[in-house]
C-alpha cells in the first residue's frame, strides 16, 4: 500500500522535471531520480533479463528430460496448469475468502478460488452438503498444520505413523533426543509403527497405544509405504477413544481421485492432501472437512462437527497470509483434469506400472518391503544384497535415475538407511508402460550391480563416492549406463514443455 503512494506522488515529479536534471538523466548522471521508472517497462523475457537464471532453469528442464524420475513424490505437471501458475493472478492480494476479502479488486480471484472448490468437491465425488473444503493452503505440510490447528489446543495429543515406518515429518515426528517436527513440539505426538515382520501398519498395537495415550487425533496418511491403509480399521479405533481421524492422502490423491484405490472419505474426518504428487498439479495443499451431525450424545441431542469456521480460521488468519491465487488456479486446472476419464486412465496404468516394478525387481531376487505394493510406489530393501539405500542411490544419481533412500523397518541410521523408495508417478506422465519399467528395473539393476561393487572395494560412504568419480574402469561403466539411460528417457514426450 505504500509504495502505492509512494509512485502516486512520484509520478507528477516525472512529468515536470526541470530541464537541466532531465538533460542530466539523460547522460546518465542521475540514475536515481525518484520516478524514474518508465525505463523497466516489466516486458523482457527471462532469456534476456537473467540470462544466469534462465541458462539454470534451461539445465534442469534438461536433467528432468534426459533422466529416469523415480521419485515418488514427484511429478511432471500438465502445460495448461503450469500457464496458470506462470499468470498474473501472482499480482494479486486477496487475504479471506470468497466474498468476504480484505482488499479490493477480488471478483476474478473469488471466482476462481470457487471454481477450484467445487472442482475439489467433484475431483473426489464429495456431496457439498457433506464435504467443504479450504483451497487456500501453500503446501502439503502447511495444510496438516492448519488442520491439527483447527481442532486441537497446544499440548492435545496425535498419533501418526512413525518417520522411519513411512509416515510424514508433519505427522509428529520426534528423534530419541530432539523434537523435530513442530507438530511434535506443539502438540504431543505418539507414533504408531509397521510390523517388522510383515512391513505392513501393525494396526493391533496402534489400537493398544490409543488406548493407553487416549489421542485426540489419529493420522492415517503415509509417505513411503506400498499397500492400502485400512481406514475402516483405524476408524473403529477413533470412535473408541474419541479421536478425529485425519487422512492424510497427499501421496496417493490422484489414485483415490481416479478411484483405483479406496477412498478415505467415508471414514475420514478431515482430509489432507498435497496437489502436486500424484494429483499432478501445481505445489499447494488442501484440507477437506466434514459439515454436518459429528455424534449424537447421550441426551438424544445431535453434535455438530462445525469445522467449517475453525478450519479457515486456522489457515486465515491463524497461519497464512494472502493466498497464492496463481497456484490455486493452477489446482483447480489439474482437479479439472483429475476428474476426467483420462485421468483414470493414467491413475490405473500408475498402478500396473509400480506393479510391474515390483514384479521385475522380485525376478531378479530383489527384497521389497512388504513384499510387493498395492499403490504407486514399491520399497525395496538392498541389506539382503549387502547394499544400502545412500550408495544405490548415489550410482543412480550419476547414471541420470533419480530415486531416494529410504529407512526399512529395523533401520538404524537415517543416512544410510537399508532402502530405496521407487515411485511409478512421474514416468507414467511420460507415457511410459509396464514393459518400459521393466526395462527401467534392468538399468537399475545394471546400477546396482556397480553399486555392488563398489561397496565391497571401499569402507565409508564418502570412500564410495569419491571411488565411484576416480576408478577408472568404475567411471567407464557408470558412462556407459548414464549414455543408454539418458537415450532411453529422452525417447518419451514430456508433458508441460513447449519446446525440446
Ligand atoms: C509430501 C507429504 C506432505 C507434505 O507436503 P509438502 O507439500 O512437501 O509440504 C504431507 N504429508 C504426506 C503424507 C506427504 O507425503
Amino acid at each position: 500500500m505504500l509504495s502505492l503512494t509512494l509512485r502516486q506522488l512520484a509520478r507528477p515529479l516525472v512529468r515536470h522535471v526541470p530541464r537541466a536534471v532531465a538533460s542530466a538523466v539523460v547522460r546518465g548522471q542521475h540514475t536515481q531520480l525518484p520516478g524514474d521508472v518508465a525505463s523497466w517497462t516489466g516486458q523482457e523475457s527471462l532469456a534476456s533479463d537473467d540470462p544466469e537464471m534462465w541458462n539454470l532453469v534451461q539445465k534442469e528442464k534438461d536433467r528432468q528430460l534426459r533422466g529416469l524420475e523415480l521419485i515418488a513424490s514427484e511429478n511432471f505437471c500438465s502445460r495448461a496448469a503450469l500457464e496458470a501458475l506462470g499468470s498474473c493472478l501472482n499480482n494479486k492480494y486477496s487475504e479471506g475468502y470468497p466474498g468476504k476479502r480484505y482488499y479490493g479488486g477480488a471478483e476474478v480471484v473469488d471466482q476462481i478460488e470457487l471454481l477450484c472448490e467445487k472442482r475439489a468437491l467433484e475431483a473426489f465425488s464429495l456431496d457439498p452438503e457433506q464435504w467443504g473444503v479450504n483451497v487456500q493452503p501453500y503446501s502439503g505440510s502447511p495444510a496438516n498444520f492448519a488442520a491439527y490447528t483447527a481442532v486441537l489446543q497446544p499440548h492435545d495429543r496425535i498419533m501418526g505413523l512413525d518417520l522411519p515406518d513411512g509416515g510424514h515429518l508433519t505427522h509428529g515426528y520426534m528423534s530419541d533426543v530432539k523434537r523435530i517436527s513442530a507438530t511434535s513440539i506443539f502438540f504431543e505426538s505418539m507414533p504408531y509403527k509397521l510390523n517388522p515382520q510383515t512391513g505392513i501398519i501393525d494396526y493391533d498395537k496402534l489400537e493398544m497405544t490409543a488406548r493407553l495415550f487416549r489421542p485426540k487425533l489419529i493420522i492415517a496418511g503415509t509417505s513411503a509405504y506400498a499397500r492400502l491403509i485400512d481406514y475402516a480399521r483405524m476408524k473403529k479405533v477413533c470412535s473408541e477413544v474419541n479421536a478425529y481421524l485425519l487422512a492424510d492422502m497427499a501421496h496417493i490423491s490422484g489414485l483415490v481421485a481416479a478411484g483405483v484405490i479406496p477412498s478415505p472419505f467415508e471414514y475420514a474426518d478431515l482430509v489432507t492432501s498435497t496437489t502436486h504428487k500424484t494429483l499432478r498439479g501445481a505445489r499447494a495443499g488442501l484440507i477437506f472437512y466434514r459439515k454436518g451431525v459429528r455424534s449424537v450424545d447421550k441426551k438424544g441431542r445431535e453434535v455438530l462437527y462445525n469445522l467449517e469456521d475453525r478450519v479457515n480460521f486456522s489457515v486465515f488468519p491463524s497461519l497464512q497470509g494472502g493466498p497464492h491465487n496463481h497456484a490455486i488456479a493452477a489446482v483447480a486446472v489439474a482437479l479439472k483434469q483429475a476428474a476426467s476419464p483420462m485421468f483414470k486412465d493414467y491413475a490405473a496404468q500408475v498402478l500396473r506400472n509400480a506393479k510391474s516394478m515390483s514384479d521385475a525387481l522380485l525376478k531378479k531376487g530383489y527384497t521389497l518391503v512388504s513384499g510387493g505394493t498395492d499403490n504407486h510406489l514399491v520399497l525395496v530393501d538392498l541389506r539382503p544384497k549387502a547394499l544400502d539405500g545412500a550408495r544405490a542411490e548415489r550410482v543412480l544419481e550419476l547414471v541420470s535415475i533419480t530415486a531416494n533412500k529410504n529407512t526399512c523397518p529395523g533401520d538404524k541410521s537415517a543416512l544410510t538407511p537399508g532402502g530405496l523408495r521407487l515411485g511409478a508417478p512421474a514416468l507414467t506422465s511420460r507415457q511410459f508402460k509396464e514393459a518400459d519399467f521393466e526395462k527401467v528395473v534392468d538399468f537399475m539393476h545394471e546400477g546396482f550391480e556397480i553399486a555392488i561393487d563398489v561397496k565391497k572395494k571401499t569402507a565409508k560412504l564418502q570412500d564410495f563416492k569419491n571411488f565411484l568419480l576416480q576408478d577408472p574402469e568404475t567411471k567407464a561403466k557408470i558412462a556407459d549406463l548414464r549414455q543408454r539411460v539418458e537415450k532411453f528417457a529422452r525417447s518419451f514426450p514430456m508433458p508441460g514443455f513447449q519446446d525440446h
